[in-house]
C-alpha cells in the first residue's frame, strides 16, 4: 500500500494567460472545485496519508489548501521560474519515504487509475491511456520487456506506442533518489527537463539504471487541462464522463442513524477489495500495527498506552476489559445508569467477579456526592463505567469522575464505545486506565474488530495473573501480538484494511470537526423535533449530540414499524429504545452523516407526524 503522494505544482501555467498570472492551474475551478483539491480528495480516498506538494507560483495557494487539509506538506521550489517539473520533484524527494505516487497538478482524472497503481504488483510504472485526442499528447514508447524506452510529442518518432501519458505514476524511493542524482549531473546542460524525460533515462541506463513500466488503461477517462480549450473540453466532455464513472461504481446510500454500526464512506467500503493474504504475513502484522498506534492516536498518547485488538464487537471488548482487568482478588465497582452499565455488571457477574453495581437514573445526571461516598465506603481496586450511554444519549462528566476513582486508588475502565473518535477525548488527562470501542461506531469502519485501549503499566500489572478467561485475555493478546506481529487466532482481515482507511479520514476530517459536524446534525434534529412537537428524553444540555432519544407521541395511530419502514423508503434507518415503560425512538448522529441528510430526514419525520396528526 502506498502511502505518500507527491503532486508536482510549481509550474506558471503561462499558456492560460490572465487567469493564471494570480493563481497555479491547479486552482481552476471545475464543477465548483479547485482541480487539485479534487485531486487531493481522490488520494485521500485511495488510502494516501501525506501527501507532499512542490510549489513554486503563487505558493501561498496551496500553503492555504495545507490548512484545510493537515495531510498535506508543501515544499518550495524556489526556482520554479528556470526549472520544470523535475526541479519541483527534486525538492519534495528528500520527504518520500518509500514509495509514492507521483502527479502532476492540471489534471482531472477518475480515481480507478489511482486503484490501479495501488494495486500493481510492479514497483515502478507509469499510468497511460488509449488515443485521448487531446491535442497536446505525450507519447511513450516501450521496449520489448515493456519498459519505457521514449517519451515524446513526436507521434512520428515512436515505433512501438505503449500509450500516452496521463500524469500519475508510481515510483520507489531508490528510482526517486535516481531521478534526483541524474539531474544533479545534468542540471547545467538542462534545467528545465520534465520529469518524465528522466524517468525514461533512469529506465534506459544500463549501469545502475532501474526499470520503470507503463500500465496503460485503454479507455482511461482524464484530461491535463494546460489552456483555455482544454478547460473547455475538460468541462463538456471528460468530467461529465468521469462522474458517470464514478457514480456507477459508488454503493446505494444508506443513511443509519441506528446508534452503530454507522454509515460508512464509499472509500471505506471499497477499501476491503484486496487481495486474499494470509494474516499471519509480516505485511499484514504491519497493517494491524499500524491500526493499533492509529487507534490509540485517537484518544491517547502511544507513549503511554497501547490498543489491544480482538476480532469482536464492541461487547467483545468490554468483556475483555472487564474479564481480565479486575486483579484476582479484586473488587469492582461499577457505575449502572443505562442498558451498557448494566451489561458490564452483567459480564462482571457471568465471570464470578466480587462486585457491588452504584445504580443512578437513566435520564439525569449521576448524583457525584452519592457516588463518592460509595467509592468511600468500600476498597475496590477497580471502577468502571460507560462515558456515553447510548441507550438514552446521557454523557457521562467522566472528567470529574475518573479523577475521584483515582483518588481512591482504583483502576479505571471505561467503555467508550459510542464516544470515541466522535469527540475530542484524551484518556491520560481523563486518568483512564483502560478504555474500549469498536471499529463500526464514530471511527467509520465495518464491524468486527473491538479494542481495548490500554495504559501499558497498567497493563503489564496482568502479567502474572491467572487467567479468568481465554480469546478475550488482554495481555496474553497484547504479549502475542509484540513477540509476532500475528494475533493468536484468525482476525477479520478485509475489516482491517477498512479500518486503516477509517482512520485515515478521521484523521483527515479531524475528531473535532467530526465532533462539530455531529453537533450541526444534531442541532438540525433538536430545532426539527421542536417544530413537529416532538419532546427528547434527556434534557438537551445533558446530551451528548451523538444520539437522541425521542419520547413517542402521545396517539394511538402512532408505530414504529411503520414510521421505520416509511423512513427507510427515503432511505434513512432509525432505531426503537425502550427505558423501562419510557418508549422512545432513537436517532444517532454517527459515522458519514452531513447536516443536508439530517434536514432531509427531518422532512421525512414531520411528513409521517403529519399523516397521523401530530403536526
Ligand atoms: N457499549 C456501548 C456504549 C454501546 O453503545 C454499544 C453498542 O451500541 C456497545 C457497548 C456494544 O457494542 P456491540 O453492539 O458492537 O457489541
Ligand atoms: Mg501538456
Ligand atoms: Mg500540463
Amino acid at each position: 500500500m502506498i502511502k505518500q503522494a507527491v503532486i508536482m505544482a510549481g509550474g506558471l501555467g503561462s499558456r492560460f494567460g490572465n487567469r493564471t498570472q494570480a493563481m497555479p492551474k491547479g486552482f481552476i475551478e471545475i464543477d465548483g472545485l479547485a482541480m487539485v483539491e479534487r485531486s487531493v480528495q481522490k488520494l485521500i480516498a485511495a488510502g494516501i496519508e501525506e501527501i507532499i506538494i512542490g510549489t513554486g507560483h503563487c505558493s501561498e495557494f496551496y500553503d492555504e489548501l495545507a490548512k484545510k487539509y493537515p495531510i498535506i506538506k508543501t515544499v518550495r521550489n524556489d526556482n520554479y521560474e528556470n526549472t520544470s517539473s523535475m526541479g519541483t520533484l527534486e525538492v519534495c524527494a528528500p520527504l518520500v519515504k518509500e514509495s509514492a505516487l507521483l502527479l502532476e497538478s492540471d489534471l482531472l482524472y477518475d480515481s480507478i487509475g489511482l486503484f490501479v497503481l495501488q494495486n500493481e504488483e510492479r514497483d515502478n510504472v507509469i499510468l497511460a491511456s488509449g488515443k485521448t485526442n487531446s491535442e497536446d499528447e505525450v507519447y511513450l514508447e516501450s521496449d520489448e520487456d515493456g519498459v519505457i524506452c521514449n517519451v515524446t510529442k513526436d507521434k512520428a518518432s515512436v515505433k512501438n506506442l505503449a500509450g500516452e501519458l496521463v500524469g500519475i505514476s508510481k515510483v520507489t524511493k531508490s528510482f526517486l533518489n535516481k531521478m534526483v542524482a541524474y539531474y544533479d549531473k545534468t542540471r547545467a546542460e538542462n534545467a528545465k527537463i520534465d520529469y518524465e524525460t528522466v524517468f525514461c533515462r533512469i529506465a534506459q541506463d544500463k549501469e545502475g539504471g532501474e526499470p520503470i513500466f507503463i500500465r496503460k488503461i485503454e479507455y482511461y477517462a482524464w484530461t491535463e487541462i494546460d489552456d483555455e480549450a482544454m478547460l473547455e473540453r475538460a468541462k463538456t466532455l471528460i468530467y461529465p464522463r468521469i462522474k458517470e464513472n464514478e457514480s456507477l461504481r459508488s454503493v446505494r446510500r444508506e443513511v443509519l442513524l441506528n446508534p452503530g454500526p454507522s454509515t460508512t464512506t464509499d472509500s471505506v467500503k471499497y477499501a476491503q477489495v484486496v487481495a486474499d493474504i494470509c494474516p499471519r504475513e509480516l505485511e499484514f502484522g504491519k497493517l494491524m500495527e499500524e491500526v493499533a498506534t492509529g487507534l490509540t492516536e485517537v484518544c491517547a498518547d502511544p507513549k503511554d498506552y497501547i490498543s489491544v485488538m480482538f476480532g469482536c464487537s464492541g461487547t467483545g471488548a468490554d468483556e475483555a476489559m472487564v474479564s481480565s482487568c479486575v486483579p484476582p482478588d479484586g473488587k469492582l465497582l461499577v457505575v449502572d445508569n443505562g442498558s451498557y452499565g448494566a451489561r458490564l455488571a452483567k459480564i462482571a457477574s457471568v465471570y464470578g467477579i466480587d462486585m457491588d453495581v452504584f445504580k443512578s437514573s437513566t435520564y439525569e445526571p449521576i448524583d457525584l456526592e452519592e457516588l463518592e461516598k460509595q467509592m468511600q465506603s468500600k476498597k475496590y481496586t477497580t471502577f468502571a463505567i460507560v462515558y456515553h450511554e447510548t441507550t438514552t444519549g446521557l454523557l457521562n462528566p467522566l472528567e470529574k469522575i475518573c479523577p475521584m476513582a483515582k483518588k481512591y486508588g482504583m483502576t479505571t475502565i471505561c467503555d467508550i464505545v459510542s464516544a470515541y473518535g466522535g469527540m475530542p477525548i484524551d484518556l491520560g488527562k481523563l486518568g483512564i486506565d483502560f478504555a474500549t470501542s469498536t471499529s463500526n461506531k464514530h471511527i467509520g469502519g465495518m464491524a468486527g474488530v473491538g479494542f481495548v485501549v490500554c495504559k501499558r503499566d497498567e497493563l503489564l500489572k496482568q502479567k502474572d495473573w491467572p487467567m479468568r478467561n481465554y480469546y478475550l485475555n488482554l495481555y496474553d493478546q497484547y504479549k502475542y501480538f509484540l513477540e509476532t506481529k500475528q494475533t493468536r487466532f484468525t482476525p477479520p482481515v478485509q475489516t482491517f484494511y477498512a479500518l486503516r482507511q477509517a482512520i485515515i479520514e478521521t484523521k483527515v476530517e479531524t475528531v473535532e470537526k467530526r465532533f462539530e459536524r455531529f453537533t450541526e446534525c444534531w442541532e438540525i434534529l433538536v430545532k426539527g423535533l421542536k417544530d413537529i412537537g416532538l419532546k427528547m428524553l434527556v434534557k438537551e444540555e445533558f446530551q451528548s449530540h451523538f444520539i437522541t432519544a425521542i419520547l413517542i407521541p402521545e396517539t394511538p395511530k402512532y408505530n414504529f414499524n411503520e414510521l421505520h419502514d416509511y423512513a427507510r423508503s427515503f432511505g434513512f434507518t432509525i432505531y426503537p429504545g425502550k427505558l423501562g415503560n419510557i418508549d422512545t425512538f432513537r436517532i444517532a448522529n454517527m459515522g458519514d452523516i452531513k447536516p443536508e441528510e439530517m434536514t432531509h430526514f427531518i422532512c421525512v419525520l414531520r411528513d409521517y407526524m403529519h399523516s397521523i396528526g401530530v403536526c
